[in-house]
């Protein structure tokens, strides 16, 4: 047993561990919590947990005061003032869930889109998309599409996963690591550990990032690039292996569509599609005969490069041909690409050369047999020891999910996925594209949609449009021609189309966990106009706010109904292989949270409230025949649902006694064997099926067996995307739908079927308009999004921020440490503080993120330096570009996935002549704080007094 009883720690005095999950960021790490009566007293790591093995941040131990905050909300509020005052008086749960259940009925029964549901930074999205599903909305989604869906989608497009909780470095083995846009709070302690032991066998890492802070500030070697230049420096990169043949074509033949035959027929409706068999399968050319056959052919050494006739007499020409045609352009030189990037040909040059020699010279065998899906032996598993790992740094521009895959090209090029030394899969994953579903939507009164909202559409066929072809059936317009592949919604577009009426006006916005009237907004003073907004009748445009949150967020004004959330220290949850994994490349893990303290607040779990409201409204898989509740609360339904027969929330512990794991019929004692166990569940994978797993058959048998896949899925890397090249055709007007007209240059030009790079949207013209500047923000370790600034102890390390200025833009606008500056962008000007730095970009100022809040938010006094010097840059940023040459405003996200590109955001800085004033600016009105004050010390003790 891990934990004793809260009733023999009271008799004896001792407190008691209880072991659960932590949530001070997304790492998800194991954590003890010291318990003593119903109070936490400390809390460290869990040493046998497999993602942090006992380390523990600073975020992490100051979870205490996260579960202890003054900004914890209460009891349900019903609001009583104007919106955004902050005013509510408090209520009781039934008259909230009666409401809720009132508003949310209404408009299933008429027109299930006039609820827009969305989820910020929540674990559970496998059960609030289940639950959105059957009610029957098509607006379901969460944060995705503001954070990194370029990452997450280009991954999955190209080979079936992507870094973070998709894969990791393999930390033991690799020779070489390099490091792309890294946010300092995303597998924050995995990197930091497997840093640590890069840095034991003295492994090179090299980080790519405007700003040399945190994991950059341990690199051996730093590049500043320019922001929105990683694709250029990435395929530059590829430009010198091509050059140099320094790159695994057997790695390429087996595993890749290079030998594809792509058709070439310029004035055909198949030109730049795959040359296929009768059956679908795609065609190559054999080496030896130049005869044409299925890619599947036993046996066939297929070409790479040449030009061959089909069987219907037209030309076509292996992928590789053509990308090798494209990245040995002179445009992707090194020295075509080093004053953009800001990166010396030499620089580009050698690095090269590095990823070459540690990928070819220092190889990594592991003498263990294997067998590949095609049923070839292997002796030996042989790795080209090169890792990369990146993140939202490289995804949030408008180019973003063509730099992802450029930079997934490249480590399919030298052949480091999945091998020893390079990027492993996490199980699931690899998940590629023929394995997922496409997007659903189709809504119906009283009806639940008929497949989940969110998939990987394979063409404009799968587009989520209504019957004229153009408009958009979702409300943020994902999968409509803005966004064809927004795979995780476009949550950031929400407020705004619905404020617009565009494509259509709402009655219910239901939202969880997402500070969308501050920082997770692109431009925060127009959202909160948005959400005060009144028609000609004195009504708000969007007419009901539903809103859970644990605490006093900026969101919270702005809301009618607040349904108050538990601290993660209180609540059921569930960190599922259905949903965002834990998992280890070698193991198979899954975690929970479990009340390991009781509510002292009338407060309830937001799953559990879910499902009762699901109850309410008798949706479909949450009443029984008699219309009776099946889940009692969302730890019933974490033991007792099945997401299909014998697969469920839970991997461990299933069947009857507990003795099955992954398939197997619910265990009513599963959550305590979790708990017994420490909170997580842990499976190792079989030697066999360590590595290689898009081609393993070892590892396609135990995914099945443990409930991962159905079947067999096949996984050829795309290095070549046919999905882009059917939008192409459909903008070119060769196939059908056809995009309006307004749409099709941009789709011409952005969806290359290889990957490409193009300025940033905001670059157009920037610098000629007088903004010659970048601004981006970085993520500090110590805060995790806006939840830091109520936290007496994370407040002393960022209680508030500067501006970041290179010491040239100092000298150039007499910028001295503390000076307060005007930074201006297309949308608007702010005030703030800066200092000054040599460790970044020439030509990129930065701030930490989420710092400035609002006064009267968080509990925080309206002269707390959050509110008075913090700032936010989300004030200089819209959801839309200017205006064009055509008049249109673009959304300013990728063309592709729909990703908010905040890190595109072009500005100008000069010295405020008025020095006085000690204030930060916009500086927004204080909203009334519905938790009261908080106290002006908090103390601690160590048990003895509080
Ligand atoms: S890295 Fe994140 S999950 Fe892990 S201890 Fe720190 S805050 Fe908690």
């Amino acid at each position: 047993m891990n934990h004793i009883s809260r009733a023999d720690a009271a008799a004896d005095g001792r407190s008691e561990i209880r072991k659960t999950t932590c949530y001070m960021c997304a790492c998800r790490c194991g954590i003890n919590v010291h318990i003593k009566g119903n109070k936490v007293h400390y809390i460290e790591g869990n040493r046998d947990h497999p993602i942090n093995k006992g380390v523990l941040c600073a975020k992490g131990s100051a979870g205490i005061m996260q579960h202890y905050s003054p900004a914890r909300l209460k009891k349900p509020l019903l609001r009583t003032g104007e919106r955004g005052e902050g005013k509510f008086k408090e209520i009781e749960w039934n008259e909230a869930l009666d409401l809720a259940t009132e508003w949310l009925g209404e408009v299933r029964r008429t027109d299930p889109r006039k609820l827009a549901f969305f989820t910020g930074r929540d674990q559970s999205q496998s059960m609030t998309g289940w639950w959105a599903q059957a009610y029957g909305t098509p607006n379901y989604a969460a944060h995705g599409g503001f954070c990194s869906v370029n990452m997450a989608a280009a991954g999955i497009y190209t080979m079936g996963g992507a870094f973070w909780e998709f894969g990791a470095p393999d930390w033991e083995k690799t020779e070489l690591f390099m490091i792309f846009g890294v946010a300092e709070d995303h597998d924050s302690n995995p990197i930091k550990m497997g840093l640590g032991k890069l840095k034991e066998r003295g492994v090179k890492v090299i980080g790519v990032n405007p700003v040399r802070t945190g994991y950059n500030a341990i690199a051996d070697e730093w590049l500043g690039i320019a922001p929105g230049t990683d694709g250029l420096l990435i395929l530059a990169l590829v430009h010198e292996l091509l050059r140099a043949g320094k790159i695994d074509v057997d790695y390429l033949l087996r595993y890749t569509n290079a030998p594809w035959l792509v058709i070439d027929d310029p004035e055909g409706a198949g030109h730049g599609l795959f040359a296929r068999s009768e059956d679908g399968t795609p065609l190559v050319a054999s080496r030896d005969s130049g005869e044409i056959a299925a890619s599947s052919t036993p046996g066939i050494k297929a070409a790479l490069k040449g030009r061959f006739t089909l069987a219907d007499g037209r030309s076509a020409t292996p992928v590789f041909e053509l990308l090798a045609g494209k990245y040995l352009d002179p445009d992707y030189a090194p020295a075509a690409v080093a004053e953009r990037t800001g990166i010396s040909a030499a620089t580009i040059a050698r690095i090269a050369d590095e990823i070459a020699k540690a990928a070819f010279e220092r190889e990594v065998i592991i003498d263990q047999p294997w067998t590949d899906m095609k049923g070839e032996r292997h002796e030996q598993m042989i790795g080209r020891p090169v890792a990369f790992h990146a993140m939202r740094g490289i995804s949030a521009h408008s180019n973003g999910f063509q730099t992802c895959r450029a930079l997934h090209l490249l480590q399919i090029l030298v052949g480091s996925i999945d091998c020893p030394g390079g990027f492993r899969f996490k199980p699931p994953y690899p998940r590629p594209v023929a394995g997922q579903p496409r997007p659903h939507g189709g809504a119906c009164a009283d009806t639940a949609l008929a497949g989940p909202h969110l998939g990987y559409p394979r063409g404009p066929e799968d587009l989520l449009l209504e019957a004229d072809g153009e408009t958009a059936e979702r409300i943020d317009k994902a999968f409509s021609w803005d966004a064809p592949l927004s795979a995780h919604g476009m949550m950031h577009m929400v407020i705004s189309n619905a404020h617009a009426r565009d494509p259509y006006g709402i009655d219910v916005l239901f939202m969880y966990m997402a500070n969308m009237a501050w920082n997770s907004s692109m431009n925060s003073s127009s959202v909160m106009d948005m959400l005060t907004d009144k028609d000609e009748n004195g009504d708000y445009v969007i007419p009901k706010i539903i809103y859970s949150d644990a605490y006093s967020s900026e969101m919270v004004a702005f809301a009618d109904l607040i349904l108050p959330d538990t601290t993660y220290l209180e609540r059921h949850d569930c960190i599922s292989l259905l949903d965002r994994p834990i998992s280890e490349p070698e193991a198979m893990c899954d975690s929970i949270r479990w009340p390991v303290v009781e509510p002292e607040r009338d407060v309830r779990g937001f799953q559990s409230v879910l499902l009762d409201l699901g109850a309410r409204l008798k949706l479909p898989g949450m009443v029984d025949e008699q219309g009776t509740a099946i889940y009692k609360d969302y730890a019933d339904y974490i033991v007792h649902h099945q997401r299909k027969p014998g697969v469920g929330p839970l991997s461990g512990w299933r069947g009857a006694d507990g003795t099955k794991t992954g398939r197997g019929e619910p265990n009513p004692d599963q959550l305590q064997r979790y708990i017994d166990n420490g909170g997580f569940s842990q499976v190792h994978l079989p030697a066999e099926a360590l590595y290689f797993k898009h081609a393993n058959r070892a590892w396609s048998d135990w995914a099945i067996e443990h409930g991962l896949q159905e079947g067999p899925v096949e996984n050829i890397f795309q290095l070549y995307l046919e999905p882009l090249r059917k939008f192409q055709l459909s903008a070119e007007g060769k196939a059908k739908p056809v995009p309006p007209e307004h749409h099709r240059e941009r789709i011409r030009r952005c969806f290359d079927p290889l990957p490409c790079w193009y300025p940033p949207f905001a670059d157009d013209g920037s610098e000629a308009d007088g903004y010659p500047l970048h601004a981006i923000t970085q993520r500090p370790a110590a805060m995790y999004h806006s939840w830091g600034s109520q936290n007496a102890w994370l407040r002393q390390i960022h209680g508030e921020n500067a501006l970041y200025v290179p010491g040239a833009v100092c000298d150039q606008q007499g910028l001295s440490d503390d000076d307060w500056a005007l930074v201006s962008s297309p949308s608007g000007e702010i005030r703030v503080r800066i200092r000054r730095m040599e460790a970044v970009n020439g030509s990129t100022l930065w701030t930490w993120n989420a710092i400035g809040k609002r006064a009267g938010a968080w509990a925080l006094d309206n002269d707390a330096p959050e509110a008075t010097r913090g700032f936010l840059l989300n004030h200089l940023i819209d959801e839309l570009l200017p205006p064009k040459g055509d008049g249109r405003r673009w959304a300013n996200s990728d063309p592709i996935t729909g990703q908010a590109a905040w890190f595109d955001l072009r500005v100008a800085i000069r010295r405020d002549p008025d020095q006085s004033g000690e204030r930060s600016l916009p500086a927004t009105a204080a909203q009334k704080s519905p938790v009261g004050p908080a106290p002006d010390t908090v103390a601690f003790s160590g048990g003895k007094k509080p």
